[in-house]
């Protein structure tokens, strides 16, 4: 049997049918921890369960895309990259734009 996968509508991840149940309620609080974290401009509602549609693997399917559509990734303004808005503000402590390593670093008094 194929195992079927389910997208978290928290985090976009996959996770077996029968783990994403358990998954869930601690990716939530896990999310809310991490989203207290983030400057104001960063902050998102919570993300919204979608309908859960009766039926098969079509049901499956559409609450995936509405699954993966529930998160946003954000672009790196330095390298392109794209992340979700939490792991986008831990990566931009260490990406810096290109440029400064070919200047010599100002540091402000
Ligand atoms: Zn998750
Ligand atoms: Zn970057």
């Amino acid at each position: 049997i194929r195992p079927v996968f389910r997208i978290c509508h928290i985090c976009g991840k996959e996770f077996g049918s029968q783990s994403l149940p358990i998954h869930e309620p601690k990716c939530l609080e896990k999310w809310q921890i991490e989203n207290d974290k983030l400057p104001k401009h960063l902050r998102r509602p919570p993300p919204v369960q979608p309908q859960a549609l009766p039926g098969g693997s079509l049901g499956t399917m559409a609450e995936n895309a509405a699954a993966a559509q529930s998160y946003k990734l954000l672009p790196c303004e330095h390298c392109g990259r794209t992340f979700l808005p939490d792991r986008l503000a831990v990566h931009q402590r260490s990406c810096k734009p290109k440029a400064t390593k070919l200047f010599p670093v100002q540091i402000p008094p």
